[in-house]
């Protein structure tokens, strides 16, 4: 049975104990005492050295705790130095401080029960028994928890058993000794993680994203050091937001729609002058193109996509009489076929038939009609085809 000292103190780093059993491939150290927190309650692991070796994970085995480590913490019966990785645990100890006095606080202003609750590696998330939950409210529950923790209330650990009445704020499915955790005056909870000794150390509450999932509201949060690395990182983010866009940060989300917009006018405008420049070069091209001894014109060019560009210049070449214009894409392989009126066979026969010995799909009208075939290969015959 490993004795655990982060039940009474949460603030003890450093600790000697007993190893008592090493598992054969060394991995795994069992000690008579230890104060590395087990994932366990939406809490993770602590991490920190034991004796030379590095501890990796605790693993809650009920009974004992068992150290995974790399490297050789040392033989059974030695007695060993832990120190666990402060930064580490005390931000774990803010966060799920802070997650109590939120749960608490949501409560206490919106009559919303926390349903779950996840400790991550960036933040924190609760979900709430509520469809929904506008800015408003949630700037409520943010305000008045920070009132809660500028208040400085004392958070307490004591050991009280399962049947009395301990007006938890969320009943347990514990039986015989519970860990009860207080924060006075506000919450009573049954837990086995670790936590500050005051409201005052969970430092700055800030609610961050919220989603729906199965009709309930899962919100972010994140307390102390972490509350100050997001609000620092998010300054950071909107100040380069605001000296790419050269504005000030304040008009940064005005201004960036503002862009946005100017943007997609002038995407319209370009698509109208690429339309109006490609029925030009149409109509030049066919004034310039030398008919062959059969009298027609034709035109063949690669292109990209067979997209609006060319069946703009496409139709601007086959308005005029005796005009044929086939365009050629190869990625994916594709033909567009265009005819004067008074061309036969029509665009959309000629398809058909070069499909019959090309293989492929396509299909269109007696103007104009397009296939895709089924590799790049077949281009030269479809020219061949299409144009006689
Ligand atoms: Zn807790």
């Amino acid at each position: 049975m490993t004795e655990r000292i982060y039940y009474n103190d949460s603030y003890r780093r450093l600790f000697r104990a007993r190893i008592e059993e090493v598992s054969p491939d060394g991995r795994a150290v069992y000690l008579n005492q230890t104060a590395f927190y087990p994932s366990s309650g939406g809490q993770p692991f602590d991490i920190g050295m034991l004796g030379g070796a590095r501890v990796v994970d605790v693993v809650d085995e009920g009974e004992r705790i068992a150290h995974i480590v790399e490297g050789a913490a040392g033989v059974p019966s030695e007695d060993v130095e832990g120190a666990i990785d402060w930064d580490r645990r005390f931000d774990h100890m803010q966060q799920h401080t802070g997650q109590h006095l939120l749960s608490a606080t949501f409560v206490d202003v919106l009559g919303a029960a926390t349903l779950s609750f996840h400790l991550g590696d960036t933040v924190s998330t609760i979900e709430l028994n509520i469809p929904a939950l506008d800015a408003e409210a949630a700037a409520r529950v943010e305000r008045r928890t920070n009132e809660r923790v500028m208040e400085a209330h004392p958070v307490t650990v004591a050991f009280r058993d399962a049947s009395d009445d301990l007006g938890l704020r969320k009943a347990t499915e514990r039986t015989g000794m519970v860990r009860l955790v207080e924060i006075e005056g506000l919450d009573r909870s049954a837990c086995g993680g670790t936590h500050v000794r005051s409201t005052a150390e969970i430092g700055c509450v800030l609610l961050r994203r919220q989603e729906k999932i199965r009709g309930r509201v899962r919100i972010e949060f994140v307390c102390g050091y972490r509350a100050l690395k997001a609000a620092g990182e998010d300054f950071a983010t909107l100040s380069e937001a605001a000296r790419v866009l050269a504005m000030p940060a304040r008009e940064v989300p005005a201004g960036a729609l503002a862009l946005k917009q100017r943007l997609e006018e002038a995407e319209k405008a370009r698509r109208k002058l690429a339309g109006e420049f490609a029925t030009a070069r149409g109509l030049r091209a066919w004034e310039e193109t030398p008919a062959s001894k059969d009298g027609k014109k034709r035109r063949v060019v690669r292109a990209a996509a067979l997209d609006d560009e060319v069946r703009a210049e496409a139709t601007a070449f086959t308005s005029r009489p005796g005009a044929l214009y086939l365009a050629l894409c190869e990625a994916p392989s594709a033909v567009l076929l265009a005819v004067s009126e008074d061309v036969r066979p029509a665009a959309g026969e000629r398809v058909k038939q070069a499909l019959a010995e090309l293989g492929g799909r396509g299909g269109g009208s007696a103007r104009m009609a397009q296939a895709s075939l089924s590799d790049a290969a077949r281009l030269s015959l479809a020219e061949e085809l299409l144009l006689v």
